[in-house]
């Protein structure tokens, strides 16, 4: 087998302005990727991947590429079957968008993208974090992440584009936040787009158990801070104590009954729609489809 040294990693700065991704063809984005290197480190099951996040990550420097990872030959047509769609998109051009991969850190890009790269690798570490990511890297679809909003003043937002969906994070990189938006682009991906109250349940619930289960790490690093969208606005009151109670026990295990319930309650009593900024969406999934993505997210009851 062919060794091949660092010969893919050198990347030509972005020049100029560039459009939005909704105004593009996402896929001609690819080509400007190829120049990272392929380090073979195909996705394995979640059981070897825990063991590979904890052995040295300078093993790292010493790749070889994977037979696997053909596209690094071939820069023009960027042909990816096998995965690793989550991308660090460099919105402003002002240098090159990283591809994400699991358990590595990259010491290039802005600190935006450091501090995305940080989130991302601590959600791999969790269960319901490694899920997705995995769970992502295996659809057709590419996932960006940038660190620029536009149009309304949003703090972070996930917006389909034409091959996948952009997460814009406008400074908001901390774990949760990452987790929540990143959730919205299954979401999307899944057919179930939209701001309703009912995906920002989900999106809510799945962030809150990511951070349940990295935070309850030792060595967590970072803030743990009570999502407002957990944060009962009249906690006194039936309701409010039972939209509180009904996301608390969601973040621990599902139950159909209390997540349908916690949608109902989500306009009235979240925290998070205290300004009744998700009152504009409608109220349902869009798609009909009464199957909520996130069960699958849980850890398995086997034992
Ligand atoms: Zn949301």
């Amino acid at each position: 087998m062919r060794f091949y040294p660092f010969v893919f990693t050198g990347n030509a700065p972005r020049k100029g302005n560039r459009a939005p991704l909704n105004q593009i063809n996402c896929s001609e984005e690819r080509d400007e990727e190829t120049g990272y290197g392929y380090f073979g480190a195909r996705y394995m099951d979640h059981e070897l991947m825990t063991m590979w996040l904890s052995v040295d990550p300078m093993a790292g420097k010493y790749p070889s590429i994977s037979p696997y990872a053909y596209c690094a030959w071939n820069p023009v047509k960027l042909v990816d079957p096998d995965g690793r769609k989550i991308w660090i998109y460099n919105y402003d051009g002002k240098g090159t968008n990283l591809r994400f991969e699991p358990g590595k850190t990259r010491p290039m890009g802005t600190k935006a993208a450091q501090e995305q790269i940080r989130s991302l690798n601590r959600m791999a570490q969790t269960d319901a974090g490694w899920k997705l990511i995995y769970r992502m890297d295996k659809l057709k679809d590419n996932f960006y992440i940038s660190n620029k909003s536009t149009g309304t003043p949003q703090t972070s937002a996930t917006t389909a584009c034409s091959d996948g969906a952009m997460l814009k994070m406008n400074g908001n990189n901390d774990i949760r936040s990452i987790a929540h938006e990143l959730f919205h682009a299954f979401q999307i991906n899944q057919g179930q787009g939209g701001t309703t109250y009912y995906n920002e349940v989900e999106a809510y619930v799945f962030s809150e158990i990511v951070c349940n289960q990295y935070f309850s790490k030792p060595n967590a690093k970072g803030d743990f801070r009570c999502e407002t969208a957990f944060l009962s606005r009249h906690p006194q009151t039936a309701e409010g104590k039972e939209y509180q109670d009904a996301m608390s026990k969601l973040a621990i295990g599902f139950n159909n009954k209390l997540f349908n319930r916690a949608v109902d309650l989500f306009q009235s009593q979240s925290g998070a729609n205290a300004t009744g900024i998700y009152d504009v969406a409608p109220y349902k999934k869009c798609n009909g489809n009464e199957n909520p993505l996130l069960p699958s997210f849980y850890p398995s009851k086997k034992k």
